[in-house]
């Protein structure tokens, strides 16, 4: 089910959203209705998604640079949320760093600690900011951005592979303390996608063999629709369906 869902009124945050999946997560989230808080470290990007926002009508955007890995930063985001909204209906956490691909044994300690920062550490911060008004809300989605590379683990893919898998398990166990509400927090793979992110991981790929973020996105959307019942799992957009995942007895 790839239906966009009619999203009016609803509040959305998308981390990531100055460009690839994330900007068109954030357009299309705007276009099915929801005002979108829309975070990222580029204004220009940002700014951007804005006037293109405004330029497609539907729901608005707030804009808010701010780099995640500041996260006293993302404890003020959640605050600012509160005051202004009382609530929050969907979380992308779509921001994501690739690092390097290198050996295991190779990779900087500055590198790897970026990623895991960026990747994981932000993405809990995220979560115990906003975990709250998500609970406020009376269908909170969540939705955390992985990868293959969680289950694949290739070699030099390391770091990002590590800090992947960890998100899903951070966003597993959310979802089983959650099970019980109407929060739905579940995990995607987009598959490889046409962004500078791929292009940094394989350089010497063709771009256009892959598909555009704007379609990978819209693949994506209806994981943010308020009659969505699955929590828990990983939707892996090249299957076009969840991959099974046991919750907890
Ligand atoms: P891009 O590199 O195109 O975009 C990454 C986004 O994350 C940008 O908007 C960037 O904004 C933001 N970002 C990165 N670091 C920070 C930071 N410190 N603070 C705030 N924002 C930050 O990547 P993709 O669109 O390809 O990736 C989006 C997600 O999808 C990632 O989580 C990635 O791991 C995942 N993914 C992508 C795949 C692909 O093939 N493209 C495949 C599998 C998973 P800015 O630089 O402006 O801060």
């Amino acid at each position: 089910m790839t239906t966009t869902p009619d999203l009016s009124g609803r509040i959305a945050l998308v981390t990531g959203a100055s460009r690839g999946i994330g900007y068109f997560i954030a357009k299309g989230l705007a276009a099915a209705g929801a005002h979108v808080i829309a975070v990222a470290r580029t204004v220009g990007g940002l700014e951007e998604l804005d006037d293109e926002i405004k330029a497609q009508g539907g729901g608005g955007a707030t804009l808010v640079p701010l780099d995640i890995a500041d996260m006293a930063g993302l404890d003020r985001l959640g605050g600012s949320i509160h005051e202004r909204w009382g609530k929050l209906d969907i979380l992308f956490a779509n921001a994501g760093v690739l690092g390097v691909i290198a050996p295991v044994g190779h990779v900087e300690a500055k590198v790897f600690e970026k990623v895991m920062t960026v990747n994981v550490t932000s993405t809990w911060r995220l979560i115990r900011s906003v975990d709250p008004l998500l609970r406020a809300s009376d269908a909170g989605r969540a939705i955390l951005m992985s990868s293959g590379a969680a289950h694949s683990a290739r070699a030099f893919w390391g770091p990002y592979a590590a800090s992947k898998a960890a998100v899903e398990a951070l966003g597993r166990s959310w979802a089983d303390e959650t099970k019980n509400m109407p929060l739905r927090v579940n995990c995607v793979n987009p598959g490889a996608t046409r962004t500078a992110m791929r292009a940094q991981a394989m350089p010497g790929e063709d771009p256009a063999k892959l598909p555009h973020p704007s379609e990978v996105a819209g693949k994506i959307l209806h994981l943010a629709s308020p009659g969505l019942t699955e929590t828990g799992q990983i939707y892996d957009v090249p299957k076009g369906r969840f991959v099974e995942y046991r919750m907890p007895e």
